[in-house]
């Protein structure tokens, strides 16, 4: 498989699954400070997909992604407040429910779209303080450090390949580092970031704290990933990284230079960066009204996994921009797949292919496209056009067609049976089970249990799956 590389600007080959069978990769996770929105939905979904393409082309692959629950600060570079205290504060909560509340909702978001937390090691960053002062005072030790009356800094002159991810000269930097960043007079040069930051001055009153060697305080965001990743992968250095691209010129250039000077390893084989996604050709903000979450989605009778669909269309490195219509297209394109898949299993009539070479040449053909799409890059939007150019395809029998289609289900994490299970269901009963998922993601149970009673005397049983639920006539 080719996966372009922010390091080396290429698109670089990974080895053959023969020569290296198993890869760990590591994600950056959310900020549990707010919603989950369709922008983290394309970048969460984009990521598992290139874990399900990696499985897909034979590798065995281990997956980290953490949980930012403290030290994040409303500016990457060191200014602003944490936004977890920023958040507490303006909700009236603690740091703690906060945290709490919104990670729930993370999750809640990524099984609609069937990406599989069992699936994923999840790392706290709140669990792993202790491996963030360790590998600070590794770097102490190693002399990359220095205090100021605020913080424990990372002295980025110290490093030599500082800014090798972004391509920025440390002159650049140095501009483009905001005057605000230099609040501490301790500070030696813009660029150098805080590993340790002291209860102190701004942050005097932080709710979330910890005895560190450096005084009482807590990490910072950049040294949270190096810790996570290195703990949880058990290696120095890991395959492939991912994140979105708002990480390349601070977060991830950070991350590199305080892993391998501690380590004195190369951190990461493979940076991957997802492009952003935009709401109407502008940035998803709540004060203008295009800040979408899975609620908002529910509320309009999307089904999130049409979505996914929608993000699959384009490259994962090109930005996106989102629209109502764009959704529907995609939506109308989802359902007719399930709607194929359905049709092609009555056809098949039980007829099931389970191995490749049991495949026509032609369906053998067409899955060695499907694997080139992936391999190149995960071009996923050839592949959607390939998955309907074979389904065109005349020479295919539909126990071919289906074996290729549930390929497609697993690369993608779709939920193409979802039609059949719930085919010739009635609208209203229909509508009765989806405003009882919308009230289930809410967690409004009573609502969600009058529903079911509606549901059951009209008929029918309802069971929830991971991908939603299954109705059946009683
Ligand atoms: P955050 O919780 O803001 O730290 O974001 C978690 C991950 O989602 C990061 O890797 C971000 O780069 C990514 N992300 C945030 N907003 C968007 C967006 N609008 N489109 C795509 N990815 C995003
Ligand atoms: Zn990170």
């Amino acid at each position: 498989m080719k996966l372009y590389n922010t390091l080396t600007r290429e698109k670089d080959e990974l080895p053959a699954p023969i020569l290296q069978k198993s890869i760990t990769m590591y994600s950056c996770g959310p900020t549990v400070y707010d919603e989950t929105h369709i922008g983290h939905m394309r970048k969460f979904t984009m990521d598992d997909v290139l874990k399900r393409s990696l499985r897909f082309l034979g590798y065995e692959v281990k997956h980290v992604m953490n949980i930012t629950d403290v030290g994040h600060l409303t500016g990457d570079d060191d200014s602003g407040e944490d936004k977890l205290e920023k958040g507490a504060k303006k909700q009236g909560k603690t740091v703690w429910d906060v945290a709490k509340e919104y990670e729930e909702k993370f999750w809640d978001t990524m099984k609609a779209l069937k990406i599989d937390q069992d699936d994923i090691i999840v790392m706290h960053a709140t669990q792993c303080i202790d491996d963030m002062i360790a590998l600070n005072k590794k770097l102490e030790e190693k002399g990359f450090t220095y205090q100021t009356d605020e913080a424990l800094y990372f002295d980025v002159t110290m490093f030599d390949g500082y800014g090798k991810l972004s391509g920025q000269k440390m002159e650049d930097k140095k501009q483009a580092v905001r005057s605000e960043v230099n609040i501490d007079p301790g500070k030696k040069h813009p660029a150098d970031f805080a590993l340790w930051f002291k209860k102190v001055g701004r942050f005097a009153d932080h709710t979330m704290h910890w005895e560190s060697p450096w005084g009482d305080g807590f990490p910072g965001w950049h040294i949270e990933c190096s810790a996570m990743a290195m703990k949880g992968l058990q290696s120095e250095t890991i395959d492939i990284h991912t994140g979105g691209i708002d990480h390349i010129p601070v977060h991830h250039e950070n991350e590199i230079a305080q892993s391998e000077a501690a380590t004195g390893k190369p951190f990461v084989r493979w940076w991957v960066h997802h492009a952003f996604l935009q709401v109407d050709g502008e940035k998803m903000s709540k004060s203008k009204g295009n800040f979408y979450t899975l609620k908002d989605l529910y509320d309009r009778k999307v089904d999130p996994l049409t979505l996914k669909y929608l993000f699959l269309q384009t490259h994962y490195r090109k930005p996106m921009n989102f629209t109502w219509e764009a959704a529907q297209a995609a939506a109308k394109a989802y359902e007719q797949l399930q709607s194929i898949y359905y049709d092609l299993k009555q056809q098949a009539n039980g007829t099931k292919i389970t191995h490749a070479q049991d495949l026509s040449g032609t369906a053998q053909f067409m899955l060695n496209t499907f694997k080139k799409d992936i391999s190149d890059d995960l071009n996923t939007a050839r592949l959607l056009g390939n998955v309907w150019y074979m389904l065109k395809e005349e020479k295919l029998k539909p126990e071919d067609q289906l074996f290729l289609l549930d390929h497609v289900n697993t690369i993608f994490g779709f939920n193409l049976s979802g039609k059949e299970h719930n085919e010739s269901i009635p609208d209203e009963i229909q509508s009765l089970a989806d405003q009882r998922l919308q009230a289930r993601t809410e967690k409004d149970f009573q609502k969600s249990d009058d529903l079911r009673k509606q549901i059951e005397n009209n008929g029918y049983t309802i069971e929830d799956t991971n991908d939603g639920y299954v109705i059946k006539k009683k």
